[in-house]
């Protein structure tokens, strides 16, 4: 029989970087399907799963093609990047038999719905999954910040911040073999340590909110299972 998760609905925030696998630019098939089908496994428990995902992989408003640009008009490219990598998502859950809705934070109605607090909430109480485009639809922020606001907003008990890293280290595990992982850690003592965890607005957020963030590698296979499960996975950041 199939284990309990731990978690009814969870926010996971993905960044635009983890749609591109080994290319430099975009969004990689491959790694696109692998993605879907760990979202699959838990999709399939009975978890509600609602998405942030970001636009790195192909713009950011603070660096590459934007620089010298205005700053705000850079951002709202970046925020439409976002919405580009929700379409592919969307589309590769629906190919992968999960009913997906992509729910933008600006208006762009001929291409995705608008963001409407009731419409997400009733779509992940049907097990749709919803993915959240244009971050917080606002420049000067990011799409953790929207990860943080979207997962307060929809009453997520856990927000998953999927990195390339298995969690939060005492040190870069690159750099240093000693380097041991926090199994847990609390928002005080997150800071104190600079650890960098997410952006400052998003982490307040989370902290003001007292809702807890796991970070976890989404490259390792049934990490997010595992994480759903409540096992000992990634590191939890809690109040
Ligand atoms: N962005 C924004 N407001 C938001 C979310 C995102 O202006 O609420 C813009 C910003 O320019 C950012 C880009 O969209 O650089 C892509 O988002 P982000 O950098 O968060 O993506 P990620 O690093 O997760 O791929």
């Amino acid at each position: 029989s199939e284990a309990r998760a731990a978690h009814k609905r969870i926010l996971l925030k993905l960044s635009g970087e983890s749609l591109m696998g080994d290319d430099a630019f975009g969004i990689n098939r491959g790694t696109i399907v692998r993605i879907v089908g760990e979202v699959a496994e838990v999709v399939n428990m009975g978890v509600e799963v609602a998405i942030v995902i970001g636009g790195g992989n192909i713009f950011r408003g603070v660096a590459g093609g934007s620089v010298g640009m205005d700053r705000a008009t850079a951002d709202y490219m970046g925020m439409l990047a976002t919405v580009m990598n929700a379409l592919a998502l969307g589309d590769a859950m629906n190919k992968q038999g999960l009913t997906a809705r992509v729910m933008s934070a600006i208006g762009i109605e001929q291409v995705v719905e608008p963001y409407v607090r009731p419409k997400a909430l009733q779509y992940l109480e049907e097990g749709k999954v919803v993915i959240f485009a244009a971050g917080t639809g606002n420049p000067f922020f990011t799409t953790d910040t929207a990860a943080a606001l979207r997962g307060a907003e929809i009453g997520a008990e856990l927000v998953l911040k999927a990195t390339k890293v298995d969690g939060v280290y005492t040190a870069d595990p690159k750099l240093d073999p000693a380097a041991t992982r926090y199994n847990k850690i609390t928002f005080d003592d997150a800071m104190a340590q600079n650890l960098g965890i997410m952006d400052a607005t998003a982490f307040a957020l989370c902290r003001d909110q007292k809702l807890p963030i796991k970070v976890f590698s989404i490259f390792k296979h049934g990490a997010l299972k595992r994480v759903v499960l409540g096992e000992d996975e990634g590191t939890l950041v809690y109040a």
